[in-house]
């Protein structure tokens, strides 16, 4: 894609390792090129938000791949919010890239699957929103984006249903199912290749059921994916 080199010339500051996670069952790890987030994909949550899911169609927005937290490493409350929200969420994996592709051939661009947390810090998300400003500050910040290990297709196929559940401190908060989302897999990828062009490495978080709240310090986030995988995250 970029037709500079830095080949035999180095970097002027010093360069940060590609984003990466783990991928089961190999050594290689999966590099994370983008992370693109749907809005509000499913229909209670779009309602808990304040919307109305048939008038607003899902949209995206990114988190920068360096905001992925490792799995197994706990969630540091980040600054300048007092309303840290979580977010469980299904991933879905790029393993080839594309433009335009086509409802019917999306499925053959995906290399796995993953489960996800998209933190937001409501409060500066809410700010934004009512100033018409972008969502950076409360989408994409640091440690953002706890993820699982990526699941090839090869282990798991292309799951349509399955509980998306999210838990603190053991008591259920969000209990969805993927059969639940607007826009499903090959839909989202077939909508977001027009937008964009799709890369080896591109993750795709699919939106978040109903019962989104607030984490604090101390608490425990275990969240899943019937037939993907799971994670649990503490808040430090
Ligand atoms: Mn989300």
């Amino acid at each position: 894609m970029n037709v500079q080199t830095s080949i035999g010339h180095g970097y002027v500051v010093e360069a940060p390792e590609p984003a990466s996670l783990p991928a089961r069952g190999v050594e290689a790890r999966f590099p994370v090129h983008r992370i693109y987030c749907v809005g509000r994909n499913y229909a209670a949550h779009a309602v808990e938000m304040g919307h109305d899911p048939d008038k607003e169609p899902p949209f995206f927005f990114q988190k920068a791949p360096d905001t992925i937290l490792q799995p197994g490493v706990a969630f540091p409350y980040p600054p300048k919010s007092s309303n840290v929200h979580y977010e469980m969420e299904h991933v879905i994996a790029i393993g080839r890239g594309g433009k335009n592709i086509a409802v019917e051939d999306a499925l053959d661009h995906v290399y796995g699957y993953g489960v996800g947390l998209d933190m937001t810090r409501r409060d500066l998300q809410g700010e934004a929103k009512k100033m018409g400003r972008p969502w950076e500050v409360g989408k994409s910040f640091e440690h953002s984006a706890p993820m699982s290990e990526i699941v090839p297709v090869a282990a798991i196929g292309h799951p349509e249903r399955g509980a998306v559940q999210l838990s603190v401190n053991g008591e259920l908060k969000q209990d969805g199912d993927l059969d639940q989302l607007i826009w499903k897999t090959p839909e989202v990828i077939s909508y977001l290749s027009g937008l964009f062009v799709l890369q080896p490495g591109d993750l795709i978080m699919t939106g978040t059921p109903a019962g989104v709240g607030a984490v604090s310090r101390g608490d425990v986030m275990t969240g899943s994916v019937e037939g993907i995988g799971s994670l649990e995250v503490a808040v430090i």
